[in-house]
């Protein structure tokens, strides 16, 4: 997977996730639009059951879907 780890942000929901930057274009899982280079996004993690073995997948979903607020990344947060 070719992204860059960027910090950690916080979703809506409360929920702290590790932010990425594309490096090359990605696909939201959630509404198949496009994730450009150099745009942020996170990663869903999917557990897919596999006979007796689980197999965890994380996929690309975009800000659109799921936004992020950047905890720290040095950039302002709120005024
Ligand atoms: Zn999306």
């Amino acid at each position: 997977m070719k992204s860059h780890r960027v910090g950690r942000a916080t979703l809506v929901s409360g929920v702290v996730t590790t932010v990425y930057r594309a490096v090359t274009t990605f696909t939201c899982v959630q509404c198949a639009g496009t994730i450009a280079p150099g745009v942020l996004f996170s990663r869903q993690t999917r557990r897919t059951p596999t006979g007796a073995l689980g197999v965890t997948t994380t996929d690309p979903v975009c800000v659109t879907c799921r936004p992020l607020r950047l905890d720290d990344a040095g950039n302002a947060v709120d005024s």
